[in-house]
């Protein structure tokens, strides 16, 4: 598998304990929206049993100019040296991997599903979709504790706001203030959005406890299995 030295840019928090880095895209480096990479630490001034790497998605759009990864920041030896690099650190990557990506040129509503960290992928999916002027609806249940941990909200909001094919559903699991909705998703939860759940291709990613719940709800619900793609980060 190919691999790439590439200089981080800059790093930013994006949700509470969650660190975006940028990198420029290197030399002949291209991918698919929902692909992830290993991201290599060089020489790093600790490790641990998991190694010098990580796997990440790409949480950037092929057509946004910049390479983005996000992640929770726990304790590992990994993220503390992560979130200590500055613009300028070297590292390398490897990839492209992974076949979690969208139907090419395909009129069938998507549903994504995901919470927490898991909006990465999805991110880069539904940005892409949407800049290729994709008409597919697409409804995103987007699952987070609290508006703190909602990486990304804002600008998916943005970019999902005015356009008919596309809906962004927003839900707290801890914030009983919450406008929107509340609680875990359920089979109610989707039939209030989703009017045929059996015509979309779902797509389900994230911690392996959050996609083994979801994809037991589908199936509850009677979508096929085979309408039914899936990512688990494992590691969480
Ligand atoms: C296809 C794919 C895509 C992925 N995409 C992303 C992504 O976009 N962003 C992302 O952040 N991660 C992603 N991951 C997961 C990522 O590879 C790491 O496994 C994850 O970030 C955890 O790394 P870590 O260094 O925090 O813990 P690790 O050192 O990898 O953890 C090893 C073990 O220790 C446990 N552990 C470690 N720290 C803690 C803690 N503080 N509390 C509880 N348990 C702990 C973990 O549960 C795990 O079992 C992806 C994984 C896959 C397979």
């Amino acid at each position: 598998m190919a691999s790439y030295d590439i200089i981080l840019k800059r790093s930013e928090p994006v949700a509470d304990g969650t660190l975006a880095l940028y990198f420029d895209k290197p030399d002949g480096f291209s991918f698919r929206a929902g692909q992830c990479v290993r991201l290599v630490l060089k020489e790093p001034p600790e490790t641990d049993d998991e190694g010098n790497g990580r796997i990440l998605s790409l949480a950037s759009a092929p057509a946004e100019s910049e390479l983005m990864v996000a992640t929770r920041l726990r304790d590992t030896a990994f993220k503390r040296v992560l979130k200590g690099l500055e613009p300028g650190a070297e590292l390398t990557l490897k990839g492209p991997y992974g076949d979690f990506v969208l139907p090419a040129a395909s009129d069938v509503p998507v549903v994504f599903i995901t919470g927490g960290i898991g909006i990465t992928p999805v991110r880069s999916m539904l940005l892409q979709a949407l800049d290729e002027g994709s008409s597919c609806p697409i409804t995103l249940f987007y699952a987070n504790r609290s508006l703190g941990d909602a990486a990304f909200l804002f600008e998916l909001q943005q970019a999902c706001a005015g356009r008919s094919n596309c809906e962004l559903v927003t839900i707290m699991t801890q914030d009983t203030g919450w406008q929107g909705e509340q609680g875990h998703l359920d089979e109610a939860m989707l039939r209030r959005h989703v009017v045929n759940l059996q015509a979309p291709l779902y797509y389900l990613d994230g911690p392996p406890g959050l996609v083994s719940a979801m994809r037991s709800v589908l199936a509850g619900a009677g979508v096929p299995e085979d309408r039914v793609r899936t990512e688990e980060f494992a590691g969480y």
